[in-house]
Formats: structure tokens, sequence, C-alpha cells
């Protein structure tokens, strides 16, 4: 969730319009001050990510000749569903003020089979980028599910893929969007029958942060005294993968190389899901009791009634994923009555929400 008026507030302090010149104003302790403000926990992953932020404020703004000094900090971002890797992306691109654009790596196959080339990914910057090229080539590109893609790659290898259509060759054709090439990008994201207007895209300074779960390589350590009754099994993330792991689960080595920067984002813990709930900045029930407000009822929650709703998100096992939706079952009934409850002050406290929530 992004609380809009913050980040134009910090925006406004850190880069005042006049750009591109302020934007060097920046600092990887400014950078890392604002994701903290809105990203909770994961401090070594907003740390890692304030420097690679700076390097690519800093290498945007040489001119060409110099560029090559200093190298592209494309990110791979290793974290289990709903710890904060796409968040955290997003707050980056609020706090560098350039376009963001997601993509999910298992929708793109190699050129001329059904799916999206990845001259589309590019497309998609420069939507984003409201058509400005000179803006979409200093964005972000979020690729999400690299995973999926290095396990088709290693499945094709192993015999286990009749054909490899979004594996090794999507890795290929990655490499050109990472290293900085000239591509010659789709200028409409829906184009008219028979007509392809192109637009060329350099790619050099383009930050692309690829993001996986590679859940996999952790299930083999699964400690089965963690898992209870009824409860998704959970995956131990304790561990630091290496290269080679990377290499074994079908990553290809060209493209690892060209994602330098790496970082490990942990599970987030039972406090850290309480503080996304009801933390100091973008606080989640908060949007609920300011709707609710509107209806003159005060909703309190107990400190009990957080700890319920976080627990439950936790034996889902999809992160602070299903913070929103245990949010609306919990509120279902009080938004439902709030106008006949006008001038109610309610108390929400754990077994209210053990009552909902299961
Ligand atoms: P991932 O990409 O790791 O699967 P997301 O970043 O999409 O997870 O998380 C889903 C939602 O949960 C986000 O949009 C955000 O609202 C919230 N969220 C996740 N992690 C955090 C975090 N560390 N701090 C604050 N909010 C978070």
């Amino acid at each position: 969730m992004i609380s809009c008026a913050a980040a134009k507030s910090l925006q406004a302090i850190l880069m005042p319009r006049a750009r591109p010149q302020k934007r060097t104003l920046l600092t990887p302790r400014s950078i890392y001050a604002f994701l903290d403000q809105h990203v909770v926990g994961q401090e070594r992953a907003k740390r890692v990510l304030a420097v690679a932020a700076y390097g690519h404020v800093r290498r945007c703004g040489l001119p060409p000749e110099r560029k090559g000094q200093i190298r592209k900090s494309n990110v791979l971002l290793i974290g289990p569903t709903g710890s904060g890797k796409t968040h955290l992306v997003r707050m980056l691109s609020l706090v560098l003020d350039v376009p963001l654009s997601i993509a999910d790596a298992t929708e793109y196959t190699e050129a001329g089979y059904y799916g999206k080339d990845v001259e589309q990914m590019v497309a998609e910057l420069l939507h984003r980028a409201n058509h400005s090229v000179a803006e979409a080539q200093r964005g972000i590109i979020f690729l999400d599910e690299i995973d999926k893609l290095a396990r088709r790659t290693q499945s094709y290898k192993t015999g286990g893929g009749t054909r490899d259509i979004g594996g090794e060759g999507v890795q290929q054709s990655l490499l050109k969007v990472l290293e900085g090439r000239e591509l010659l990008v789709p200028a409409s994201l829906s184009p008219q029958p028979g007509r392809q207007d192109v637009v060329q895209v350099d790619t050099s300074d383009i930050l692309f942060v690829a993001a996986g779960t590679f859940a996999d390589l952790f299930e083999r350590e699964r400690p089965s005294s963690r898992i209870g009754f009824g409860d998704k099994e959970q995956v131990s993330h304790s561990r630091e993968l290496s290269t080679e792991d990377l290499l074994g689960y079908g990553m290809l080595s060209e493209l690892l190389g060209r994602l330098p920067v790496r970082v490990q984002l942990a599970p987030l813990s039972e406090d850290d899901l309480c503080q996304i709930l009801a933390g100091p900045n973008d606080a989640l029930l908060s949007e609920y009791q300011t709707l609710l407000a509107l209806d003159q009822v005060q909703a309190d929650f107990s400190d009990g009634a957080l700890r319920e709703i976080a627990q439950a998100a936790l034996r889902q096992g999809l992160g602070a994923r299903s913070l929103r939706g245990l949010c609306e079952q919990v509120c279902h009934d009080l938004l439902f009555e709030a106008p006949e409850r006008r001038g109610q002050r309610i108390v929400i406290d754990e077994q209210y929400v053990r009552a909902r929530v299961g």
C-alpha cells in the first residue's frame, strides 16, 4: 500500500522537479530512509537496494563515454511469497521518481512462439513512462517468477519437458535487455491489426530487478516439526543460496552474471505482519478504520486481534499477501452494518477475529 501523500512529500524534498541534475541529491541513506518508512523488516534488502539504486542514479547521470566505468547494478531478489519483493521495488521507483513496469517471466516465450517477446517488457515500461523514451531508458523493470523460467530450462535439459518455449530461449533473449542494447520495441501495447510501429529504446540504463522464491531449493530442508495439522507446509529460508544452487536450478550463468546484486529476503515474522497491519506507516487496518469512520463508527483493534490476524496469515504461508483478504473477512460484517451503527465504538478483539477467520 502506498501512501501517495508521504511519497510525494519526500520526493518534493529529495528531488524537486528540476530534473535530472537534482536527482543526484539522493544518497544511499536517503533512499534507505524512504524504503524503511514503507517497508517493514528486510533490513539487508533495503540497504542493498539503496546502494544499487544510488549506483543506478549515478550511472544514469554520466556521459555515455564514461558509462562503461560503472557496472550496471541489476538485482536478483530471492524471497518467499509475500515478503515484500514487489513492494520494495515499487517503493524504489517512487523514491527514484522513475517509471516501473512489473512483468511476469512465465508470460514470455521465445520469439516466434505464442506469448510475449522480451521486447514487450520494454514496451510496457515505455507505456508506464507515458511514451517518453528518455524516461523509460532510466526506469525499472521488475521481472517476477524468474525461478519458474529457470525451472523450465532445467526440466527441459533433464528430459522432463518436451519443448523449452519458456526457459532457456527466454533467458537468452533476456540477456540483450539486461546487458544494454538498442532494441526496437512496439510503440503501442495494443497495435492496430497489420500495423506495428516501433520505437528504438536503449536498455543500457534500465535497472532490472529479477525476483523469485526458488522454493524448491529450500523445501529439501523443510523442518517437519514446524508443520501443524491443517497448516500449509512451511519452507525454511534460513539458508543462503549459492551461485551453484541457482545454476543447478536452471538459471543460465550468463543471466546470473548480469544480475550481480543478489539479496535474500526473510519470511516476515508475526511482529512484522502486526506492524504491516497497524504500524505507523501505510497501516492496512487504518484503511478500514478510515472507511468505517466515514459512517461515524470507531473501530479499535486490540493487540490480540492483530496477533490473531498475523497468525492466520502465517498459517496460510503467503506472507503479507494474505493480510488484505483476512482484514476483509474480519471487517466484512462491520462494513455491512456501519451505516446502521453510526456513533458506536467497536472493539475488535481476538475472539471477534477468531470467529471470522476460523
Ligand atoms: P512478494 O512480491 O514478495 O510476493 P509483495 O511485495 O507483492 O510480495 O507483497 C504483497 C503486499 O503485502 C504488498 O503490496 C504490500 O502491501 C504488503 N507487504 C509485503 N511485504 C511487506 C513489507 N515488508 N512491508 C510492508 N508491506 C509489505
